[in-house]
């Protein structure tokens, strides 16, 4: 099976050759005939199965042939997505894939001026994409007409339904056309995401690939046992010893991500940490400095890492593992993409065996352990319990900032403070 196969125009067919991209992957096989048929879909991939290119290639090509009726164009096409990260990669691949249509497209996303994206806008667009927050603020300021959407697509619904965007999204379906093609895509289907989907498609296909534990099998995967407070230690032994010049390393909370990027930066590692609490720029900085080699370690909380594409990405660590399964896989998706290989460790300790265990279950398979000379976990260390973590992550209007930051991700500090991984107290001043 070839694009050519798949009845793409040659100005996609040429864009996706400039792409290197050699055959199809199976989302992309998948649901370009279904979008290009005009029918709704429900698509259950994840970052990683090529499936930006999955609704966009078909997308472009539905748009550049219907016909426009000359002068502005106007938005007919509106593609959602939950970060600003996301949303910024997914414009990227429209202009690329759609470097040789005479379509125009722009992306509106929060945390950076309004004034510029209005002025985009009013030049008209033919394809938006958008995080809802701020798309609603171009609604509330007259500065976005969505009457004319022939195409919806809801780009990572289950992250924008856990994020909180759902009354957003439905505030955004009651301005769009009654008719219009709906495309969803999902890497679960929750029953929150049945019901979304229930209500936004109309009989729609339901194409679904790389069920969430096939993409683990492209990754080599480690447990490393270790003591809560000897996980810092062993990253930066493992960075070293092993000569790792890339690693996107992975933390529950926002605050872990800061005090582990200075931990690091402290042992002589070059490391960002990026999270829902730094500025748009900062973020971007962040992410192009990695990206370029300048920055070795890049931590990163599960919200914020959402949609990164970075390619053959090498490593990736767990410093925690996360709370819910599926951002496991989520987090070593980033790693070993499109058939390249990489590995994923995790540094596991007593408190986390039953995280590990969901884990495990989610997989279908046990994660092989592997305990490194000189960090042996202390077995008389008691499990202790882990936070909630991340219920205000990323969310709009998140309050974290500026407050006490334990109390800043949704858990009560517990009296007679103890030295939990997530929550300990301030080391002394040394
Ligand atoms: P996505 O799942 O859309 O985030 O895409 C994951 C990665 O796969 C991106 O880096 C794409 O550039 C790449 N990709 C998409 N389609 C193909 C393809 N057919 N062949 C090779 N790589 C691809």
């Amino acid at each position: 099976m070839s694009f050519e196969n798949l009845g793409l125009v040659p100005e996609l067919l040429r864009a996706v050759r400039e792409q290197g991209y050699e055959q199809p992957t199976p989302i992309q096989r998948k649901a370009i005939p279904v979008v290009l048929s005009g029918r709704d879909l429900l698509a259950g991939a994840q970052t990683g199965t090529g499936k930006t290119a999955g609704f966009t290639l078909p997308l472009l090509q539905r748009l550049a042939a219907g016909s426009r009726s000359g002068g502005r164009p106007a938005i007919r096409a509106l593609i959602l997505t939950p970060t600003r990260e996301l949303a910024a990669q997914v414009h990227e691949s429209v202009r690329l894939y759609g470097g040789h249509l005479p379509l125009r497209s722009t992306v509106v996303f929060g945390g950076v001026g309004i004034h510029p994206q209005i002025a985009k806008l009013r030049r008209g667009v033919d394809i938006l994409v958008a995080t809802p927050g701020r798309l609603l603020d171009h609604v509330g300021q007259k500065t976005v007409d969505l009457s004319r959407v022939e195409v919806l697509v809801l780009d990572e619904a289950d992250r924008m339904l856990d994020m909180g965007f759902i009354h957003d999204i439905r505030k955004v379906m009651a301005l769009l056309p009654e008719r219009r093609q709906n495309l969803l895509f999902s890497a679960t289907f929750s029953a929150e995401i049945r019901a979304l989907a229930d209500r936004l498609l109309d009989e729609p296909t339901l194409v679904e690939v790389a069920r969430s534990n096939a993409a683990a099998d492209q990754v080599d995967q480690l447990v490393h046992p270790v003591d809560r407070e000897r996980k810092r230690e062993l990253l930066s032994f493992l960075i070293g010893s092993n000569d790792w010049r890339q690693v996107l390393v992975f933390t529950r909370t926002k605050h872990g991500a800061d005090r582990l990027a200075k931990q690091l930066a402290r042992d002589g590692l070059t490391t960002a940490a990026i999270h829902g609490n730094k500025s748009q720029g900062a973020r971007t900085r962040a992410l192009a400095d990695f990206k370029a080699g300048a920055v070795r370690v890049l931590v990163a909380t599960d919200i914020a890492a959402r949609g990164l594409d970075i390619d053959q990405l090498p490593h990736v660590v767990n410093f925690e593992l996360p709370n819910v399964p599926e951002d496991y896989v989520h987090r070593i998706g980033r790693t070993g993409r499109a058939g390249n290989d990489g590995t994923a460790i995790s540094l596991v300790c007593v408190d986390e065996r039953r995280l590990l265990r969901d884990i495990e279950r989610l997989l279908g398979r046990e994660i092989p352990r592997e305990v490194i000379p000189g960090y042996e976990p202390d077995p008389a260390i008691r499990p202790e319990p882990i936070r909630k973590a991340g219920q205000n992550q990323g969310r709009r209007g998140g309050n974290g900032r500026g407050r006490g930051q334990r109390t800043g991700t949704g858990q009560h500090a517990r009296p007679g403070g103890n030295t939990r991984q997530g929550g300990r107290r301030a080391r002394p001043a040394s």
